[in-house]
């Protein structure tokens, strides 16, 4: 029987060995799965709705790893600290040394905290984890404000933590408007309006200058470039993450220009016997921050190591649809219009609130688009990328929706 060991058992770890245990019902492989959290991989996606109601064991991810299935042998609280290709083994933490005949990177992200001073006072916290949001939880103060640093995504979901548990929560976001990379200006503004009627408040356009301590040593308030003191009982940092290819460097294994252990299309990293998947590939030089895309990869390796052939990753659609503190937001395709030659058509309804655009091609191809506050067109829309402009995208434009 041949050992897989599997690095990190997070969302893309979960799946390869659930992938992997069906594909192979002979048992030809065992897999080891080294885990650091002490929790078994769970679903970081909805991970805020831990501070809305739901424990650890419901965000639990279920399968052959959670069911004690003998092929599996599933190691908490176990960091993998060194790869050796020349011998075949990993050790760890705990001081084990554990052989494989092949090796599977799944190691994630961590947030990136901008070096400000005072960044690392207590206080100061990330957004990735159940151990974060535990942290965050015990250091909450109900009626104080709590400053988010990052107004992405991630920076809105953690701002809207903060608000569940009882805080006055403030965005600091460096760039112009919230979520940058998914909506443009006018978009931003109608968001950052309807955010801010949520409770939020919103500082964009501008950088945080330092964190600052109080009496008690405990952060306490957040200077911003432009002069502006933030009152902070707590910081939360959301501002972006960096692949976690630490194992990189020291194995020998080459990465992306930005991080991430560097992969072909197959997950394959140069040595034969060691693929990454997730958030720490570097697929072809480029890393993906959603859980879809390291699904895929490690559905790939599975079909890989059972002998099965397996299609090369290519461009994973990066839409975003969601509903944040009751606002919906969905961006696709070239939402930004920077496709050469390409036109936008926009409506902005600042009554209701609501903000569509979307952009064509010259030969009125449907190439992306972005709504704000009413994003109900999305799921007909975004089918139509790469095809003539619906219907109902005429019908979006000409009013407000109902
Ligand atoms: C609050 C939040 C909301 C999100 N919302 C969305 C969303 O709406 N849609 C979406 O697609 N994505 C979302 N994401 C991103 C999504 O969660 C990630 O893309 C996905 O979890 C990546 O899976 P992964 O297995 O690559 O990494 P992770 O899930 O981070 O798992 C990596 C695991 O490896 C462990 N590890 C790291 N180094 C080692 C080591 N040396 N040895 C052993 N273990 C190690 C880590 O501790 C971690 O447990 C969200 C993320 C967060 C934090």
């Amino acid at each position: 029987m041949k050992t897989l060991v599997v690095a990190g058992h997070g969302m893309a770890g979960h799946r390869l060995v659930s992938e992997l245990r069906s594909l192979d019902p002979a048992g030809s492989w065992r897999v080891v799965v080294l885990a650091e959290e002490p929790h078994p991989a769970y679903d970081r996606v909805a991970l805020s709705s831990y501070l809305d109601g739901r424990s650890a064991a419901d965000l639990a991810l279920p399968g052959p790893d959670a069911d004690a299935d003998p092929l599996v042998d599933l190691r908490l609280n176990t960091r993998v600290t060194a790869a050796d290709r020349e011998t075949r083994t990993v050790t760890t933490t705990t001081g084990d040394r554990v052989e494989y005949d092949a090796l599977v990177l799944a190691t994630g992200s961590k947030p990136f905290i901008p070096p400000v001073p005072g960044h690392d006072l207590p206080g100061c916290f990330a957004y990735r984890s159940l151990t974060d949001l535990d942290a965050i939880r015990g250091a909450a103060v109900p009626g104080r404000p709590g400053v988010v640093i990052g107004g992405g995504l991630l920076g809105l979901e953690a701002a809207n933590a903060l608000r569940l548990l009882g805080m006055e929560p403030h965005v600091v976001e460096l760039a112009p408007r919230l979520m940058p990379v998914q909506v443009d200006a006018a978009g931003g503004a109608v968001l950052a309006r309807r955010v801010e009627d949520h409770g939020l408040r919103v500082h964009c356009g501008v950088a945080t200058a330092a964190i600052e301590s109080g009496p008690d040593g405990r952060a306490a308030a957040v200077a911003l470039a432009d002069g502006t003191t933030l009152e902070a009982a707590v910081v939360v940092f959301s501002a972006g993450v960096r692949p976690r290819d630490e194992l990189a460097a020291p194995a020998g294994l080459p990465t992306g220009e930005r991080g991430g252990f560097l992969t072909d299309p197959l997950c394959r990293t140069p040595d034969d016997r060691i693929w990454a998947i997730g958030e720490c590939a570097a697929v072809s030089g480029r890393t993906y921050g959603l859980a879809a895309p390291g699904y895929r990869m490690a559905e790939s390796v599975a079909r890989q190591l059972t002998g099965r052939p397996a299609e090369p990753f290519g461009r994973p659609d990066m839409s975003t649809s969601l509903k944040l503190l009751g606002v919906e937001v969905a961006s696709f395709g070239d939402a930004h219009a920077t496709t050469p030659g390409s036109m936008a058509l926009t409506r902005l309804d600042d009554a209701s609130g609501t903000y569509a655009k979307l952009v064509l091609s010259p030969a009125h191809t449907l190439l992306g688009g972005i709504l704000v506050g009413d994003a109900r067109a999305y799921a007909t829309l975004h089918p139509f990328t790469g095809h003539p402009l619906p219907p109902a995208a005429h019908r979006l434009l000409a009013a407000p929706a109902p």
